[in-house]
């Protein structure tokens, strides 16, 4: 016996300009956009989004004079931050303290309009435990792609144990396999390009995990390991900040996605800030991460390479707790403007934090845009960030999923 069904639910959020991020700088002024449960069922003026829905089931949200745009993406997140160079600050730190400051950062996120992490490593698997209990309703946060602890591709040594870890962590859960194939500036050691692993390794952990469907995102500093990870068939190489062409090149030939983070060597760059506290060899290698990374962008771009924005770890601000910030400027909204200085439109800017970070974590699909049939993800900004990009910082409201999140909590780092 089929007992009387509750009464669908919509959403309408009303007479917005709306930039839908399937195309850079696309926008449609007077649109509206209604939602029915988790999902965007149709966009378009007033009257054709409602369709044939009676408007007594409409939730109606008047967002005249603002701007609608996808739901964010941080495509290169650690929610805990105690990966270098902050692991010793964090020395002995317990996981639940360490789970505490995760679920700090991931709300912080949240609440600034960024709705998806590509999470790429966190001690003690914190992500993955996060995702679960945002996934199942008992916390508010971001959705979370997890990689669960990456500590583990430093250690494995031949491609038998590479496999048998890609097939362990695949087990424990995680969305992506993270490997970390070359130093960086943390390293005191060799030279921040130095790799770590040899083609063969790469190539067993890729075939793996495409074995499984899932995504390989590879830490590649320098040409040579850029070039391994790319023509392994890795998804995304993260950082490239001592390649040269030569890596560019690599990345564009194999149509590998780059995820430069050019914000970490804006903000790490001795020559921009004082940074006398830190060690010489610290300052040197920061030195020499910031010195060619943006033209190296360019050139990326200018090959046609596919870029996701991500923050990766900045240096720390006032407070140990929270969103990634630049100068008191959340670390998005600067790489995303770092973009913008170094050719990008804002438009195109925009579409590495919405579209392309959702194609790197292959769900484009359904998430990533604004169009019908995706995931409501849907933040309402008071100012146009196709005019300026600091308009993703005057957020109105987050809607996850098709509910608006609590903005009531502060996300200022400095409090
Ligand atoms: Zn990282």
């Amino acid at each position: 016996m089929a007992s009387s069904e509750r009464e669908p639910e919509y959403v309408l959020l009303s007479g917005g300009s709306v930039i839908p991020c399937v195309r850079p700088g696309d926008m449609v002024s007077e649109s509206s956009i209604l939602i029915r449960g988790d999902r965007i069922v149709s966009i378009g003026q007033r009257e054709a989004a409602l369709g044939s829905v009676d408007p007594s089931r409409v939730r109606e949200v008047d967002v005249r004079g603002k701007f609608c745009i996808p739901g964010l993406w941080d495509g290169h997140i650690h929610l805990g931050a105690s990966v270098p160079p902050f692991e010793r600050e964090f020395h002995g730190e317990t996981a639940d303290l360490h789970m505490i400051r995760c679920i700090r950062k991931a709300q912080d996120n949240l609440r600034s309009g960024i709705t998806s992490v590509r999470s790429l490593g966190d001690p003690y698997e914190a992500d993955l435990a996060l995702r679960d209990a945002v996934e199942s309703g008992q916390l508010e946060g971001p959705r979370i792609f997890a990689s669960g602890d990456v500590s583990w591709s430093r250690r494995a040594a031949g491609v038998d144990e590479f496999k048998r870890e890609v097939r362990r962590v695949i087990q424990s859960g995680a969305d992506q396999i993270k490997l970390m194939s070359s130093g960086g500036i943390p390293w005191r050691t060799k030279s921040i390009s130095y790799p770590l692993h040899a083609q063969s390794e790469i190539e067993a952990v890729v075939q793996e995990a495409h074995t499984w469907d899932l995504p390989v995102a590879v830490h590649a500093m320098g040409d040579e390991t850029v070039t391994m990870a790319a023509s392994a068939g890795a998804d995304t190489i993260e950082h490239g900040f001592t390649m040269t062409s030569v890596g560019v090149e690599a990345m564009a030939q194999a149509g590998a996605l780059y995820c430069p983070n050019l914000a970490v060597t804006h903000a790490w760059d001795p020559a921009r800030q004082d940074r006398s506290a830190d060690a010489a060899w610290f300052k040197r290698n920061s030195g020499e991460a910031a010195a060619s990374h943006h033209a190296m962008f360019r050139l990326a771009i200018s090959m046609g390479v596919t870029i996701v924005a991500g923050v990766d770890n900045l240096p720390p601000g006032p407070s140990p707790v929270g969103i990634e910030k630049v100068d008191g400027e959340v670390g998005l909204i600067v790489e995303l403007k770092l973009m913008q200085q170094n050719g990008m439109s804002a438009g195109e800017a925009l579409l590495t934090a919405t579209r392309n970070a959702a194609a790197a974590a292959r769900v484009d699909d359904r998430l990533g845009t604004l169009e019908a049939g995706k995931i409501a993800d849907v933040v309402v900004l008071d100012a146009n960030p196709l005019e300026d990009l600091t308009a993703l910082a005057k957020v109105d409201s987050v809607w996850f999923q098709g509910s608006p999140i609590g903005l009531s909590v502060g996300t200022d780092r400095e409090g």
